[in-house]
């Protein structure tokens, strides 16, 4: 079983999504058929609670710069929003995330932690997709 998940995990990894959701918010990914949708998220400094722009960096959010422009607090904290507007629009990043995921943060760890029915259940589908 261990090996299935290891195997499972990263498959996964490897699609990084690149030809989904090209002229759309949700849909299918061409290259793993997982259906993701776009999350939109915003960088804030944790100190002065000023945006800060972002980057993603291995599927993360993270701020561009080290430091906040504003305040030089380090710290920071990810808002995820439901729509980019106009003034947001300079900051805002977004991530194709698998649509059923999208509460988790971290998938992969969820999947790991999980035991009995659930976890089966999960993995069923994208094993089926590789025989
Ligand atoms: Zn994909
Ligand atoms: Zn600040």
């Amino acid at each position: 079983m261990k090996n299935i998940l290891i195997t499972f995990i990263e498959k996964k990894n490897k699609c990084a999504h690149k030809n989904a959701l090209l002229y759309s918010d949700s849909g299918y990914c061409p290259d793993c058929g997982q259906y993701l949708v776009k999350n939109y998220y915003l960088v804030r400094c944790s100190r002065c609670d000023i945006k800060r722009e972002a980057k993603i960096v291995w599927g993360e959010v993270f701020p561009r710069d080290k430091y906040c422009s504003n305040c030089g607090a380090k710290e920071f904290y990810i808002e995820k929003i439901d729509k980019v507007n106009f003034v947001d629009a300079n900051y805002a990043v977004y991530l194709k995330e698998i649509a059923n995921e999208m509460q988790e943060l971290h998938p992969e760890v969820q999947i790991w932690v999980e035991t009995g029915d659930k976890c089966a259940k999960q993995l069923k589908n994208p094993i089926q997709n590789t025989i």
